[in-house]
């Protein structure tokens, strides 16, 4: 049973590698705050040490209350069971809110299982009484209005199901007014991903990966690829990494291996020329940080990536038709290259030529955080 002892009971979903970016800063703004008690519930939905345990400790969260321990599944089988497991947790420890970041299966199982679940009691907040718990998203109303990808589907049904939904960027705020959701309901914060980065910049300057790479002083690219659409089919993840061959002729790419792509790479039997391509296991945040702030090139198909390069100022070239967060090519280093071998060459050659100083999308300062916490003391009311 966990020990709630203040009055607006907020359960933090975390499940897989982005979440614990986003809901470190989260945590430290809550702990501020007297009026909010907040734990942390982990799904397992990853749940080794490169893709959860040392984000933990790198970003200083506090260790889970409760761990459903999920593990791997098809779409299906990994949304129920965190649907499943969750929801005796609600049952027993009976929360004022839940709060979901992303569109992770965990987001969705856990913001769907909540938005249906009455509490033994009710509790007032700023629309009135209710039983049910209050549903909060953050990183609300992203769209790349590409059904095709389970994170489109998994961020409209989130946000269906939500209360409260806090917004990165602007597009967000648009998308959802659109969608009909109430305008007193969205919140336009800024993002949370961005004030970890922020916090951590630092630390991660003193890393020495680069270095131990083998990099020293050489320009190097860096890469990451785990989106189904691009890892999944053999034929597609042999066709892109031989365009990626083709750039990495210039300078050599450092690729941190997905598990996911790891496997796919291991059943098909690819192997990329490693003069070229430097393989690594997944990193740490603060390595991921430092190759990512020095590199010359991004090349990725990570959402967050797209946003982080954005506000260090190194030029991405995202390797997807679309995206879902616009600002960073409005407003940022982001450019999308698509999946083809003419169209990733053709982006490659243009973004040489003009790589261009970069703006950062409005509120991206490091204090999002800090408005989400602000945003929902007020919506709370203490008796
Ligand atoms: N990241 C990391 N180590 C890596 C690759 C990525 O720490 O080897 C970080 C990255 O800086 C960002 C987050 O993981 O903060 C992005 O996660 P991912 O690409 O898995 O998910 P997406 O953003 O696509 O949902």
């Amino acid at each position: 049973m966990v020990n709630f002892t203040h009055l607006t009971k907020i359960f933090c979903i975390v499940g897989a590698r982005p979440n614990f970016m986003k809901v470190a800063p989260l945590m430290r703004a809550f702990a501020a705050r007297q009026s909010i008690e907040a734990r942390i519930v982990h799904t397992g939905q990853h749940y080794d040490e490169k893709l959860s345990k040392i984000f933990f400790d790198e970003l200083g969260i506090p260790r889970p209350d409760v761990e459903l321990e999920v593990g791997s599944g098809t779409l299906a089988v990994q949304t129920a069971e965190v649907m499943r497991r969750f929801e005796p947790v609600l049952i027993a420890e009976q929360p004022h809110a839940v709060l979901v970041v992303g569109d992770v299966n965990s987001t969705i199982a856990c913001s769907l299982v909540t938005a249906r679940f009455h509490r033994n009691t009710s509790f007032r907040w700023v629309h009135g009484v209710r039983t049910r718990p209050v549903v909060i998203h953050v990183e609300a109303g992203l769209r790349s209005f590409d059904d095709d990808m389970p994170e489109e589907i998994n961020r409209k049904l989130t946000d269906a199901a939500s209360d409260v939904l806090f917004v990165s960027e602007a597009s967000g705020m648009k998308n959802l007014a659109k969608e009909g959701v109430p305008a007193d309901r969205c919140f336009f914060v800024g993002n949370v991903m961005i004030d970890t980065l922020m916090a951590a910049r630092e630390r991660a300057m003193q890393s020495g990966v680069i270095e131990s790479l083998g990099l020293g002083g050489r320009p190097y690219g860096l890469l990451t690829l785990h989106r189904p659409s691009n890892v999944d089919d053999p034929a597609v993840l042999r066709a892109l990494l031989d365009t990626l061959d083709q750039i990495a002729r210039d300078m050599p790419l450092v690729f941190p291996v997905h598990p996911r792509t790891r496997a796919r790479l291991d059943q098909s039997g690819i192997k990329p020329d490693p003069a070229r391509l430097i393989l690594t296991e997944p990193l740490g945040y603060l390595d991921f940080l430092k190759l990512m702030a020095k590199a010359k090139l991004v090349l990725t198909d990570s959402g967050g990536v797209q946003e982080e390069t954005t506000v260090l100022g190194v030029p991405c070239l995202t390797l997807r038709d679309n995206t879902e967060r616009p600002a960073t090519i409005t407003d940022g280093t982001n450019r999308l290259a698509g999946t083809q071998r003419a169209s990733i060459l053709q982006a490659f050659a243009t973004l040489q030529q003009n790589a261009g100083p970069a703006k950062v999308p409005p509120l991206w300062d490091g204090r999002a955080a800090e408005r989400v916490a602000e945003v929902l003391v007020n919506l709370f009311v203490t008796p």
